[in-house]
């Protein structure tokens, strides 16, 4: 059983195909169009508009001209605007988990899980809409007034990737409309439907023509290059890859624009031998497998205790081999394809380094049989140190197990590397958790937990994972600047 083609047909048919400039969908300039595929069959899902540089100009005049009356909109109308938009998600949680396992291919069950995650988003930043607030207070020498107030950067541009079609979205539009930003957004080229999608509900929840721009694209650079370049533009928030995210670092030095980077991650699994092994496996399941492995936020390393290495390798090898693989839409996958061809090579170039370094696959280790981009669910043994495996990203369902003996040791490993997004601890002694966490140079961390992602927590990385934070009460910071106005003393005359 899974699901019928015409359900798809008929989901496929309602996803809007234009490019979304100032409220309304329109063809590409010279009518370019380009195609979506699905990765678990490599078939063509449906063509969309690709836009030029001249689309994406055109985005940025809609959202230059729409800030300065978006910005006087009352909070609670804003808020309104994202609560209806929870709703309406909500209420099409099967489109959209349907529409991003067909272009992305995670299980339906995870992409049900997707929506619920970013849906959260807009209800979290619909309340968050009217808690913004200042101070009113009087200098040291009593001879003044200090007023400070918050006010939306203006517009942004917003840059997101394939692994997680609607949060990724989510996570940065909710908190630009909840603090009064206007944007230009280009999603991903592989998985651009369910921003389409998604950008057409926030029409229907009433967001205004110019708030949300939308330029799905095949030339990246190019049509945000020049965006970056305009001096309207006060914001750019990017969610990808490290060396994505430096270049548009220095892209936005040319105005000195506001950023967030939510980058790469190498995240350590510590498994100390106090540690309740059952959990630790149970942890390690959802940080390693979670999205086929293809999250910032997937343990890399796991960094296992001597004593209790083999036990944990065992039952930790056991649970992945008993894992599914197949198309998304399937009841019984568990495990869906990988992105494209080349992070499917990449990821067995990644085990094969290991392997001739002397590893052990304890299960997996191979590319499977296509269509589609599928790779074995692996444990990998006796890993080198030296082994590319634990200095790059993974990007798939491929956990290498590395031993320690002494806690000087393990936080030693964890942070032998340039990124610092996520860590996992697991350990029954709460004493050591939390000092291992106090040494630990990342941006968030699981203390016998294996996933971390909640729209009510500050979640992004420090070192070479990114600047800034999404979610929680700082994510509307991010698109908000302080203003101060110094007040003469009202007592002087
Ligand atoms: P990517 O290649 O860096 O692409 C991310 C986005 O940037 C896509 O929309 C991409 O467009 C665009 N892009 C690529 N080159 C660009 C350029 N020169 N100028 C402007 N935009 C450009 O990353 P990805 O492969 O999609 O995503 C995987 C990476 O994202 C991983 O490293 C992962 O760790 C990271 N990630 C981080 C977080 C976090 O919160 N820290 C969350 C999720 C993912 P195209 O689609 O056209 O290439």
């Amino acid at each position: 059983m899974g699901i019928p083609a015409h359900r798809e047909a008929e989901l496929l048919a309602q996803v809007p195909t234009g490019l979304l400039i100032d409220g309304e969908w329109r063809d590409a300039a010279g009518g370019a169009t380009f195609d979506v595929e699905d990765p678990s069959t490599g078939k063509v899902l449906l063509s969309i508009a690709d836009a030029s540089t001249e689309d994406g100009a055109l985005a940025m005049d809609a959202a230059a001209a729409a800030q300065e009356s978006w910005a006087r909109t009352a909070p609670r109308e804003r808020g309104e605007i994202l609560r209806r938009a929870f709703e309406l998600v909500t209420e099409r949680a099967e489109d959209f988990a349907l529409l991003m396992t067909l272009e992305m291919g995670k299980p339906l069950a995870e992409s049900r899980g997707e929506v619920t995650y970013g849906a959260e988003f807009l209800r979290w930043f619909s309340e968050e809409a009217v808690r913004v607030s200042g101070r009113y207070s009087t200098s040291p020498d009593g001879k003044s007034r200090l007023l400070v107030t918050k006010k939306p950067v203006g517009p942004c541009l917003l840059i997101t990737p394939w692994n997680f079609p609607l949060a990724m979205a989510t996570r940065k539009i909710a908190p630009a409309v909840a603090a009064g930003c206007t944007m230009v957004l280009k999603p991903a080229k592989l998985t651009p439907l369910t921003s389409q999608l998604f950008a057409a509900v926030m029409m229907e929840a009433g967001l205004p023509a110019g708030v949300l721009n939308v330029v799905s694209t095949t030339l990246a650079g190019d049509v945000t290059g020049p965006i970056l370049k305009d001096p309207r533009l006060r914001k750019v928030s990017f969610t990808g890859s490290t060396a994505v995210g430096q270049g548009l670092i220095r892209d936005a030095a040319h105005n000195v624009l506001r950023t967030s980077m939510e980058l790469g991650g190498n995240a350590p699994f510590l498994v100390f031998a106090d540690a309740h092994l059952d959990k630790a496996v149970d942890g390690a399941m959802a940080a390693k497998l979670r999205n086929m492995g293809e999250a910032c936020t997937a343990a890399n390393r796991f960094i296992v205790q001597d004593t209790v290495a083999d036990e944990f390798a065992e039952r930790f090898a056991a649970r992945v081999g008993a894992m599914t693989t197949g198309r998304g839409t399937e009841d019984e996958t568990k495990v869906g394809p990988l992105i494209d061809a080349k992070s499917r090579d990449k990821v067995h170039s990644l085990v094969t380094d290991a392997l001739d370094g002397g590893a052990r696959a304890l299960v997996g280790g191979a590319p499977e049989e296509g269509p589609g981009y599928f790779y074995q669910p692996t444990v990998l043994k006796d890993v080198a140190p030296d082994a590319r495996i634990l200095k790059e990203e993974i990007f798939g369902p491929v956990a290498p197990i590395v031993t320690f003996s002494t806690e000087d040791e393990a936080v030693a490993l964890a942070n032998n590397t340039e990124f610092g997004l996520v860590s996992y601890v697991f350990t029954s002694d709460l004493n050591r958790g939390l000092r291992i966490g106090e040494k630990l140079e990342s941006g968030m961390l699981g203390l016998n937990a294996g996933v971390v992602s909640n729209a009510a927590a500050p979640f992004g990385g420090v070192k070479q994972s990114g600047l800034g934070r999404e979610g929680g009460a700082e994510g509307i910071e991010e698109y908000l600047y302080t203003q101060y106005t110094g007040i003469a003393d009202p007592y002087a005359g």
